[in-house]
């Protein structure tokens, strides 16, 4: 597939994806995504996406934790 930014080919691979919620940091490694071999930009299939938001709620409800780190492919797969 080609990236939709510069129109470069997009390689798969395994990223780690970081997002902050209220009262601290998710960081969830091994994401399956699509990443511009030029510009970087990442990309993440609908199901992978669905998955990263439903991740995100339930770590973003879990009180007192200021980073947590989770596998991607070991909650998902
Ligand atoms: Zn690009």
């Amino acid at each position: 597939m080609k990236c939709g930014i510069c129109k470069a080919d997009m390689e798969e691979m395994n990223v780690t994806y970081t997002e902050d919620i209220e009262h601290g940091v998710v960081v969830i490694r091994h994401v399956p995504a699509h990443v511009c071999t030029e510009c970087g930009n990442t990309w993440y299939s609908v199901t992978v996406a669905r998955e990263l938001e439903n991740l995100i709620d339930r770590f973003a409800s879990a009180v007192g934790t200021e980073v947590s780190v989770v596998d991607y492919s070991r909650l998902v797969a």
